[in-house]
């Protein structure tokens, strides 16, 4: 993996977002603002499922007002995770009508494509600056393919712009305006350190490309993720492989994947896959990795795919209780494999690793510990046994909480 990207550093709320600092995790609200219970109660499933900073829909008056009450029903729960109101088209008019939502906010996130056309946008950007530096807030300006300014397309196509092709144009306009946007809140004296830049399109390959070209244009945090994603396994993976190649390229201070849900209201999905990426990254290990063999003809029952899932209802069940009880516990590397060809060998290179009986090879079960082969596990009981023995492990090696 290559080194991060150096970046200005850019605190959201308490929460820092740079290279100096983890890639962040965020994710978005889909209850509607004018509901400030259904909205709060969502904030706090989407901060206890690991989102850092949470971003919500402020769309109208309401909306704007509910801020408030949002950040109240939060404080008396003890939920102090930053919220980050999202603007389109009226901005300015919201945070000049609602001065208390504004320094409420930790963050307005704006797309230059919807802030009003050219006769208008310099005004309205120049306001809603005007309140991010009085309130002392970080703005991230949002690039958007599908809100990319028409005006620019049309200019740059018609009037015989750097490129007559479309992947292009879409590249070097949401690059172009983000940069520009940011030049033009920087002149109107908002610091460098209060600038996060995103420029989302749909296709990994776009996304690689439009992030690898703005990474060196500029010393802003980057927001990375898809926009519009999809839904099911192939936004998943999609959102995967985009945000895991910049990542592994050192590009990406903050993520987000965008996911179209199951259904309204049902939203950690996206923060569940957030953690996979880091976790899988070796940037961040949230709980206790589990490595388990794909299985093939030597695997002589599903008793490793068994043990495989107890291990991790195990873990799921106990995470809370020990995260509260030994500092780094979520480190631990286990081992789950279905035969001796690998088993041992990986069980070596975790902290305690299991090795199952293939076909026609003797029914015991080699477990080793830190790379030493500490016993074998026979009959009944094996998978109750190495439960056991994880427990033993996790209460011996880890530092107790004081
Ligand atoms: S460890 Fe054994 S059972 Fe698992 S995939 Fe490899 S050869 Fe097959």
């Amino acid at each position: 993996m290559k080194e991060r990207r150096d970046t200005y550093n850019v605190n959201v709320g308490g929460v820092v977002i740079g290279s100096s600092e983890p890639v962040r995790i965020q994710s978005m609200t889909n209850t509607p603002t004018e509901d400030s219970l259904a909205t709060a109660n969502q904030i706090k499933e989407l901060t206890d499922a690991g989102s850092e900073l949470v971003r919500v829909t402020v769309n109208n008056e309401i909306s704007a007002k509910n801020i408030i009450r949002i950040r109240e029903i939060l404080y008396k729960s003890n939920y102090t995770v930053p919220i980050i109101g999202d603007f389109h088209y009226n901005a300015h008019t919201l945070l000049s009508a609602y001065p208390e939502t504004a320094a409420a906010l930790d963050k307005y996130r704006l797309n230059p494509g919807n802030i009003g056309g050219l006769n208008k946008f310099d005004d309205n950007f120049a306001q809603i600056i005007a309140i991010a530096i009085k309130n002392d807030k970080p703005v991230r300006i949002g690039g958007n393919w599908g809100s990319l300014s028409r005006q620019y397309l049309e200019n740059t196509i018609v009037n015989g712009g750097k490129s007559a092709d479309y992947e292009s144009i879409i590249k070097e306009g949401l690059i172009d305006s983000v940069l520009k946007s940011a030049k033009y809140a920087e002149d109107l004296g908002l610091q460098s350190d209060k600038i996060i830049l995103s420029c989302k399109v749909s296709s990994v390959s776009q996304l690689v490309d439009v992030y690898s070209e703005i990474a060196t244009k500029c010393k802003y945090p980057l927001h990375l993720g898809l926009t519009e994603a999809g839904m099911g396994d192939n936004a998943v993976i999609s959102s995967v492989a985009a945000i895991s190649i910049l990542l592994n390229e050192g590009i990406g201070d903050t993520i987000r994947v965008s996911l179209t849900p199951d259904k309204m209201g049902i939203r950690t999905k996206e923060v569940e896959v957030c953690k996979d990426i880091l976790s899988s990254l070796n940037l961040k290990q949230f709980k206790p990795k589990v490595i388990s063999c794909p299985g093939c003809g030597r695997t002589s029952s599903n008793y490793f795919i068994d043990l495989t899932k107890d291990i991790n209802k195990h873990i799921d069940n106990n995470m809370l209780e020990w995260k509260s009880k030994y500092i780094g516990v979520e480190n631990i590397n286990i081992a789950v494999m279905g035969c001796i060809v690998n088993g041992p060998g990986e069980s070596k290179h975790a902290n305690i690793g299991i090795s199952l009986p293939g076909t026609n090879e003797s029914p015991s079960a080699p477990v080793f510990i830190d790379g030493e082969k500490v016993t074998t596990l026979k009959g009944d009981h094996i998978r109750d046994d190495f439960i056991k023995l994880v427990e033993e492990y996790i209460s011996k090696k880890y530092k107790k909480v004081s």
